[in-house]
């Protein structure tokens, strides 16, 4: 495949040796057959009919850190930081709920869950996306 921004044939490096750039980034150059494309946003190159945009969707999802939710959630665990970073809104809400009517002693919820986190037990956020490792 060609690189996505200069145009330099790559073989099998995820970055492009020429320009540094993503092999997945830039959208000058035609990936499959190296033309220049006339516009950035063209959906298919003219040169070679090879579909530019549409399947890259998957790369879009955000992935939340394993590490960053889990901290969070071990020391903001009282009100459910680490759950509303992750889009888990509804278990940060309780969360505080819990804290506040316990005075405090429920606190220990958000922190078990910021443990079960770090340890990979609990690996979805509130979107069902997997945490990064
Ligand atoms: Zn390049
Ligand atoms: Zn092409």
């Amino acid at each position: 495949m060609y690189c996505r921004n200069c145009g330099y044939l790559i073989k099998n490096q995820t970055i492009c040796p020429s320009c540094g750039f993503h092999k997945d980034k830039g959208n000058t150059y035609c990936f499959a057959c190296g033309k220049k494309l006339p516009f950035s946003s063209i959906l298919i190159c003219q040169n070679c009919n090879t579909r530019l945009r549409g399947n890259s969707k998957k790369q879009d999802i955000k992935q939340y850190s394993r590490l960053s939710v889990g901290f969070l959630q071990v020391f903001f665990g009282a009100f459910g930081i680490g759950r509303f970073y992750m889009h888990s809104y509804l278990i940060g809400f309780l969360q505080i709920i819990v804290t506040i009517l316990t005075f405090g002693l429920g606190s220990i919820w958000g922190f078990i869950d910021g443990i079960l986190i770090l340890s990979g037990k609990i690996n979805k956020d509130g979107l069902g996306n997997h945490l990064k490792d």
